[in-house]
């Protein structure tokens, strides 16, 4: 019998919570989204988010930190600056984490803002457990096994063995949503801010990625995607299931072999598919 604890992503339900612009919208509504993401080392890292985050619909990206002269060369429409996020205009949600290094006082403000919140690579390694369960807003972890492994204490085999429990465990102790990338990827919620049972709602489970996924930078695409999915108003376990299911459908789409800049592209694809029903 079906697992009732787990279940797999259904396009029709995708496609039924994918935002779309009415008649009457205008950018603010449609959502603006922070990315705080890429340093000198990974500039690339911030254009990368900022492209999945425009392709994922949003009405403005700001982009904060010091790779803004890149975004701006590859995304003109980025609304830029290099100081503290907490100074920057109306956000919506943030995104935050991709290629960041150690800038441990960006990250500060973004976990202490009462907006959604997405977290990725680098943020997930500078975030401590109490910060994240002090939040009263949606909150969303993208860890890959290495990274699942590092904030569970555990092997890197561990979780690639028992992903569905490695993601609803790190959803129980940080009450977050946990998206566990991978050859499966997997979304577990920690049951609300602030922390609470991990047993609340179903695993789920998606099944469009493919192995032509596995390359640099398509993890920074996926958090600006989220993120926009935040910033348009989603929960976090809808955010990350639509973001998990769309980025994989752009997968499948994006050209072959594909870079992470080519799948953010195949994102709109994705879209216009699932939108044509
Ligand atoms: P990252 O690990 O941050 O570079 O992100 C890699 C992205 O590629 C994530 O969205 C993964 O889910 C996806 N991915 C990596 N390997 C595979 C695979 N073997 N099958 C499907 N998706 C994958
Ligand atoms: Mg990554």
């Amino acid at each position: 019998p079906p697992d009732p604890a787990v279940e797999a992503l259904q396009h029709a339900d995708v496609a039924a919570l994918l935002p779309r612009p009415v008649a009457e919208s205008d950018k603010y509504r449609r959502g603006v989204v922070g990315i705080v993401a890429g340093s000198s080392r990974y500039p690339g890292a911030a254009v990368l988010a900022v492209s999945g985050a425009l392709r994922g619909g949003a009405g403005a990206v700001r982009y904060v930190g010091p790779a803004a002269d890149a975004v701006i060369a590859r995304h003109p429409e980025t609304l830029v600056s290099a100081g503290r996020p907490s100074k920057a205009g109306r956000v919506q949600a943030w995104a935050v984490g991709s290629g960041l290094g150690d800038d441990k006082d960006r990250l500060r403000d973004v976990l202490a803002a009462d907006v959604p919140l997405l977290i990725d690579a680098d943020g997930l390694r500078l975030a401590d457990e109490a910060a994240l369960r002090a939040r009263t807003s949606p909150t969303v972890l993208t860890p890959h096994a290495g990274e699942a492994a590092a904030l569970l204490g555990w092997e890197r085999e561990d979780v690639e063995a028992r992903r569905l429990t490695a993601a609803r465990e790190l959803a129980g102790r940080t009450g977050a949503t946990v998206l566990l990338k991978g050859s499966t990827t997997v979304v577990a919620d920690g049951g609300g801010s602030g922390g609470g049972s991990a047993e609340a709602a179903p695993v789920r489970i998606n099944p469009t990625g493919t192995g032509w996924l596995a390359t640099a930078g398509t993890g920074d695409v996926l958090a600006g995607l989220v993120g926009a999915l935040l910033a348009a108003g989603l929960d976090g376990r809808d955010a990350a299931s639509v973001g998990a299911y769309v980025h994989g459908m752009a997968g499948r789409f994006a050209p072959r072999p594909a870079g992470a800049s080519d799948v953010a592209e195949a994102l709109s694809t994705a879209w216009r598919d699932l939108l044509a029903g």
